[in-house]
Parts: structure tokens; C-alpha cells; sequence
């Protein structure tokens, strides 16, 4: 489709071994990079040009460019994962591809073509394999995105664009085990309204959910969960997460999604796989009442949230002004415990899933 080719200027300063092993040793989320990016630009007139691999750099913008003004911006995150014979694997890199083009369409930004989004994601992670972490559960988190670079101030959709790739390595997410987390339920923010943008991976969601995530820290609470903008009253997602609940009866629960909701890979692999266990999975709505209902009544056994960084995360407390409780005994439950597992050991290529879901890189 593309005949375009990637001009590979690797970086003449790579991190030393040395240095390299000592950021690697227990790297935070998203605070480490490694030596190389990939950058890849669009004009109205030129089309997608300019695809390069690049030492990472500081890029120059000019403090008129349009998505510094108006967030004209999309991301998307997925992992490389070790496999047991050294090799290296993404996951599901062609859903991130689709959904980055469906994030662009909505925010009126050019449609990247599939293969050259999972291409300039191969192509960094082969270059940087050496910051691939070992440890237990680490990986390294690649984060493309795209931003508006046209230098106007008429707020409009921009003409011209930059395409971007860099790699963090990341340590297991959460540590210490089964403990759940606490949630905050958000009264007084919303995340996304119907004909809004919380079907798209963009920063400007983001940006308008840190005030309801400062307000759970001020609670107590390490997470928020929002409720839908017209009712007030369906459980949505996190912040960055998507959400299940399974029930007594072995079923799983989760919002369909309508339009409001991060349609999360990861979310739709614990379907796939759940469904192969032979588990009933709903997509379908759940009240914030009925949730605190079902909790205490013991009907509800278990609820957990999921994402690429996370993986899965067992929820443990619910509060907020109107509600406040505990789910089982607090910890992570036996399906979620044996979801996670079920994913990280097809990501990490423990064992074989569906078919196309391990992208294997060397
Ligand atoms: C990225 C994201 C998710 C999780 O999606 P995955 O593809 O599973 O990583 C969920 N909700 C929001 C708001 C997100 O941005």
C-alpha cells in the first residue's frame, strides 16, 4: 500500500550496557526511555513522508502550533513482551492500528494506514531490543501518537501532522500482590458525554479526568470510576482502565460499548478468553446502586479493571459521597486471578492463544 521506506539514523550515544541495566533494574511507569523514536510526518499535499528512526530527541515546535492550543492529539499503548526463548513479541498490534485510525477520524486528524503504524512500532522495538526488560512481568510499553504541528491559531482541523513512537520499559504494574484497589466514585465530574470523545484514545479525555483522579487521592481512593453524563447512574470505566464484574452465578458483566467507552484490547481478549473457559460474559449495563447492592448482598463476587498497563487490576473498595464498600474480602478473586494469568501467558508466549494475537519480532 505504502511505498514509502524508513530512513533508520540510528543514535550515535546509545546508553552504555552499564546505564542501560541500571535504569532497567525497577524502571516506574513511563519515566525511563530508550535511545531511539520514530517520526513520521503528513501534509495535506505530500501525504504520510519523511518516515524516519531517529535518536530520541526534544521535538521543536513553534508556540503557535495548533495542538498546543486546542488538543489535537490521539495516543495509543501497547507492549513488547520477553518470550522464554529471548525472542520478542507484541501483542494484538494490529487492533492498536485500527483503533488509532478510528481515534484520528474522530478528531479529523489523516488516517494512518494500518501497516505503517505496527511497522514503525516493529522497527523501534527491533532497534531498542536491548531495552526489552527480563524481570517478571516487565515489558516495553510503546507509545505512539500524533499531533496537529500546523502553525495557526484558527481553531480548525490541522494540515499538517507528526506521527511519533517512543519506548519506556515498565516494571510489573502493580506490586504486592492480590490486594485491590480503591475506587472513587466521581459525582461531580463526568469523562464523557454521548457525541463526545470517549470512544477516542486522546489526551484530551485525560485532561478533563485529573481533577476527578486528584479529588479520589484527596479521598483516600488510588482510582476513579465514572458514571455515564446523562443518568448518572451506569458504571462506565476508569480513567484509563476498562471494567467486569463477575457474579455468583460464574457470569461476567461489563458496559457495552456505546459510544462513551474506551473500547479496550485488553477488555475485549478477557471476553475471547473468558468465553473460551466457557464463562458467560454480558456486555451490558450495571448501576452504581446495584453494584453497591449486589456487593453486600454477596451476589457480586468479584470486579476488577484491565488495560494494557495493568493488565488486571482486582478492585477491592468502593467509595464516594453516596456509596461506600468492600467487594469479597478485598482481594483479587479467582477469575480474575485466572484471566490475568490466561493473558500474560499468551503475551509473554507461555502459551499459544488465537491465532494472529503474538506479532512476533525476532
Ligand atoms: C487505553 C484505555 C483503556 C484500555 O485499553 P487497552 O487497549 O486495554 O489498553 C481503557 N480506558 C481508557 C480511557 C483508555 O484510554
Amino acid at each position: 500500500m505504502s511505498d514509502l521506506t524508513l530512513d533508520m539514523q540510528q543514535t550515535a550515544q546509545p546508553a552504555s550496557a552499564a546505564e542501560r541495566t541500571a535504569l532497567l533494574q525497577n524502571p516506574a511507569f513511563g519515566r525511563v526511555f530508550t535511545d531511539h523514536m520514530i517520526t513520521l510526518r503528513h501534509t495535506k499535499e505530500r501525504g504520510w513522508h519523511d518516515w524516519r528512526l531517529e535518536p530520541r530527541q526534544p521535538l521543536a515546535l513553534d508556540p503557535a502550533t495548533l495542538s498546543l492550543h486546542y488538543a489535537l492529539e490521539i495516543f495509543e499503548g501497547l507492549k513488547a513482551y520477553r518470550l522464554p526463548d529471548g525472542g520478542a513479541a507484541l501483542f494484538r498490534p494490529d487492533a492498536n492500528a485500527r483503533r488509532f485510525r478510528a481515534s484520528a477520524e474522530r478528531m479529523a486528524m489523516p488516517l494512518l494506514p494500518e501497516e505503517l503504524f505496527t511497522d514503525s512500532v516493529r522497527a523501534l522495538v527491533r532497534t531498542d531490543r536491548a531495552w526489552i526488560p527480563t524481570a517478571e512481568g516487565a515489558s516495553l510499553y510503546l507509545r505512539p501518537f500524533m499531533i496537529g504541528t500546523e502553525v495557526a491559531l484558527p481553531p480548525k482541523p490541522a494540515t499538517e501532522h507528526l506521527f511519533c513512537v517512543i519506548a519506556s520499559p515498565v516494571a510489573s504494574y502493580f506490586k504486592g500482590g492480590a490486594k485491590g484497589v480503591t475506587l472513587w466514585v466521581s459525582e461531580n465530574y463526568t469523562r464523557a458525554a454521548p457525541g463526545g470523545t470517549g470512544a477516542a484514545k486522546c489526551g484530551g479525555n485525560y485532561a478533563a479526568s485529573l481533577v476527578a483522579q486528584a479529588e479520589g487521592e484527596r479521598e483516600g481512593c488510588e482510582q476513579v470510576v465514572f458514571l455515564d453524563a446523562v443518568e448518572r447512574r451506569w458504571v462506565e470505566e476508569l480513567g484509563g482502565m476498562n471494567v467486569f464484574f463477575v457474579f455468583d452465578d460464574g457470569a461476567l458483566q461489563t458496559p457495552p460499548l456505546t459510544g462513551t467507552i474506551l473500547p479496550g484490547i485488553t477488555r475485549d481478549s478477557l471476553i475471547t478468553l473468558a468465553r473460551g473457559m466457557g464463562l458467560t460474559v454480558r456486555e451490558e449495563p450495571y448501576a452504581i446502586d446495584q453494584w453497591q447492592a449486589d456487593a453486600q448482598s454477596g451476589r457480586l463476587r468479584e470486579a476488577f479493571a484491565c488495560g494494557t498497563a495493568a493488565v488486571v487490576a482486582p478492585i477491592g473498595h468502593v467509595k464516594g459521597r453516596r456509596h461506600g464498600f468492600v467487594i469479597g474480602n478485598g482481594e483479587a478473586g479467582p477469575v480474575a486471578t485466572r484471566l490475568k494469568a490466561a493473558l500474560t501467558d499468551i503475551q509473554f508466549g507461555r502459551t499459544s492463544g488465537p491465532q494472529g494475537w503474538l506479532d512476533r519480532l525476532f
